[in-house]
């Protein structure tokens, strides 16, 4: 008997890039994922995990399945509003609208009228300052922290800014407002304690050498007990008489007050209380794309924009035109999952706990990602199986809940209502294909 080693009935490369249904995926997919998907076929074979003959469906499955992008939608039952690791804030459907508008040409830097050069994203400023009136000016750049690295670079390069120690956050991810500010090469001029700075701190500090004042709103965590901060206001009647800049960064973006976030600063307040221009991200609560706001007097915003750093970090045209339609469109879903009413939440979840027969419990939602700390937002959740998360995630659509104390959580809150049913399938699914569990134990 001949002994045909297996690995040499393994379908050829060029055989298999032939097949009908591989040529025809060569259309959306590149030719290098294509190639790669027929490689990994190829290699189980050769490693033993499939047999020869099953490389040719297994190519025709990998490439039915693979689409242009691997970024997955997620259906976010966490309860946490500003999911960094979700992608922060959903766009709302005239962010959407607009993103796809300005996919192709637009005239994002050109005056159709004249048909000459214009103010790059002045759609976008315009309804920021229509937003919110307190600024003479805005500008938008890539980022929060990048609008950071701006102001302190043209402000404070080669020279101090003069910060309370108790500001000096981790903003996530191992980032350092300090060591972001000192990368522009300012100098951080420290002052007061952790948990208490005076205004004379402030005022020994300042001197020829500062740059600017800055404040950090504390946007992930507080500090309790003894405390003490100095406000805005009171800065100002230091830093005004020198000319020196005082910048706020606020983090979360609120341009005006939310009376349901008391204790969350918002731009409005902030200039009208002495800021010079206050700093914020488009993605967070204000609900847009990433993108970093500057806001304030007009003198100093031309000085960043001006500012060759000012190109390297500019924010691209699908930002602004998403970030022009959050601020000018009707609310974000951001606002909206803020703002969600607790009855309808509970008739919600009430609805898809009876259908799945599980139990429904009272359950916090978050603001999350750099807005209001340990503020919480009185909710609902369907409590099902721990070891349900796993299926969910991984589900078709994919669905993240939060795992706590022993259980799968699922809260509503940032799920759009008519996703409910979507949510209430996949988790069918998810307990149909859980091991001896039935939907009655998970109470
Ligand atoms: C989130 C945050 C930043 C960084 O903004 P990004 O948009 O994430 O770059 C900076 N400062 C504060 C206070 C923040 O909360």
């Amino acid at each position: 008997m001949d002994h045909v080693d297996p690995r040499r009935l393994i379908p050829r490369t060029n055989d298999l890039l032939a097949l009908p249904a591989v040529r025809e995926a060569r259309s959306r997919l590149s030719e290098s994922v294509v190639r790669d998907l027929v490689r990994d076929a190829q290699e189980k074979a050769r490693r033993g995990d499939i047999a020869p003959g099953q490389v040719e469906p297994a190519v025709l499955a990998a490439v039915a399945a693979r689409s242009a992008t691997t970024l997955r939608p997620v259906l976010n039952a966490t309860g946490v509003i500003v999911h960094t690791n979700l992608g922060r804030a959903p766009l709302s459907a005239a962010a959407v609208d607009a993103l796809v508008a300005a996919s192709g040409y637009v005239d994002v830097e050109l005056n159709l009228a004249d048909g000459r050069r214009s103010r790059r994203g002045a759609g976008a400023r315009a309804a920021l300052l229509s937003a919110c009136p307190a600024a003479e000016d805005a500008l938008v750049v890539n980022n929060g922290a990048a609008a950071l690295v701006l102001a302190t670079t043209a402000l404070a390069a080669g020279r101090e800014v003069v910060v309370s120690r108790g500001e000096l956050v981790e903003i996530g991810a191992g980032f350092r407002l300090p060591d972001l500010i000192e990368s522009t090469g300012a100098v951080l001029h420290e002052v007061g304690t952790t948990n208490r700075t005076h205004l004379r701190d402030y005022a020994d500090a300042l001197g020829p050498a500062t740059g600017c004042v800055l404040k950090v709103h504390p946007s992930n965590f507080r500090v309790e007990g003894f405390t003490s901060a100095v406000g805005l206001e009171e800065l100002r009647s230091l830093t005004a008489a020198d000319g020196i800049p005082l910048v706020a960064d606020l983090g979360s973006g609120l341009l005006a007050p939310d009376p349901h976030l008391p204790h969350e600063p918002d731009a409005a307040t902030a200039l009208a209380s002495g800021a010079d221009v206050v700093i914020a991200s488009g993605d967070k609560l204000l609900g847009g794309p990433q993108a970093g706001l500057l806001l304030g007097r007009r003198d100093i915003i031309e000085r960043l924009s001006r500012h060759p750093l000012a190109r390297a970090v500019r924010a691209d045209k699908l930002s602004l035109a998403a970030l022009e339609a959050t601020v000018a469109g009707g609310a974000p879903p951001v606002v909206q999952a803020l703002h969600a009413d607790i009855g309808e939440l509970q008739r919600r979840t009430e609805r898809l706990a009876a259908a799945l027969g599980v139990p429904v419990v009272a359950h916090d939602g978050r603001v999350g990602g750099g807005g209001a700390p340990g503020f919480a937002l009185p909710g609902w959740a369907l409590r099902l199986p721990e070891g349900l998360a796993g299926p969910l995630r991984t589900g078709d659509p994919a669905v993240l809940p939060r795992v706590h104390n022993g259980s799968c959580l699922l809260d509503l809150r940032c799920v759009p209502e008519g996703d409910d049913d979507r949510i209430l399938e996949a988790v069918r699914r998810a307990l149909a294909g859980l091991p001896g569990a039935d939907a009655g134990a998970a109470g």
